[in-house]
């Protein structure tokens, strides 16, 4: 089972993270927001509440507690047929994971049922840190099926799996992030990591940049299978954030927010 101390560094460092984030973005935001921050914060701390009841404490518990338990204790899937160094299966872990993420974000795009679902995250007319927060908990019930169907069939070991849902949070934090990085320290960044200006693109209210930057930690997978856009056609400082057919402050609100799927 996984000891209390890795589950507090699951717990602080996104919190450590996302006050840092939050911070810089209040004294140094790279955009002005359209709808500023309240009440958008208060519906995203509810989202962040509803989720950690609904979602978060499923997604942890059934993927690492679950999945991850039950395929190592019985040795089963893909990383259990060969014996090979943990941190080996921790790289490939990690990789085959951040692809099942990527291609996730594709098919809710693709999918018009799952889409109902995803375009409450993409129905904020504002991209900040607290962004990284508003998932519907549909979304997150049908993340979370999914991916631990993916880490019992690889047999991911607990520990991966844990570092792993680390990984997608501190990232997702940081790539809705309202910094400004420094232009050569980004371009540089982008490479390996999607940065806030790479997934500032995929929320653009055009559809057809929507359906580009579909990463949510690593870059490679929108670069191989061609849906890496560097920027928005309109340029960063003049693209807008949301979705075409929602320009009103509707989004702000924690109820309508709920309700978008099913309306
Ligand atoms: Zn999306």
């Amino acid at each position: 089972m996984i000891s209390a101390g890795l589950g507090i560094y699951a717990i602080a460092i996104p919190a450590l993270l996302f006050v840092l984030l939050a911070g810089t973005e209040i004294i140094w935001p790279c955009r002005k927001l359209v709808l500023g921050r309240y009440p958008r914060w208060r519906t995203h701390a509810l989202f962040f509440a509803t989720n950690a009841i609904v979602g978060r404490l499923l997604s942890f518990l059934v993927v690492v507690g679950v999945a991850a338990n039950w395929a190592d204790a019985n040795q089963f899937g893909a990383l259990n047929l060969i014996a090979l160094p943990v941190w080996v299966d921790a790289i490939i872990a990690f990789i085959l994971l951040d692809f099942a993420v990527w291609f996730q974000h594709l098919i809710m795009h693709r999918s018009p049922y799952l889409w109902r679902m995803h375009a409450v995250h993409h129905s904020d007319r504002d991209l900040d840190v607290t962004t990284a927060l508003r998932f519907h908990p549909f979304e997150l019930i049908v993340s979370t099926v999914y991916k631990s169907a993916i880490v019992a069939l690889l047999g991911v070991p607990v520990i991966v799996a844990l570092a792993f849902e680390l990984w997608l949070n501190t990232n997702a934090l940081f790539n809705h992030s309202n910094i400004r990085l420094p232009r050569k320290l980004e371009r540089v960044l982008r490479l390996f990591l999607v940065t806030p200006d790479m997934h500032l693109v995929h929320h653009s209210t055009l559809i057809d940049e929507q359906k580009h930057n579909f990463g949510f930690a690593l870059t490679v997978w929108d670069r191989v299978f061609g849906t890496y856009r560097a920027e928005s056609i309109l340029g960063a400082e003049n693209q807008k954030i949301g979705l075409s057919n929602i320009d009103d402050a509707r989004p702000s609100g924690f109820m309508w927010s709920m309700k978008q799927p099913i309306t």
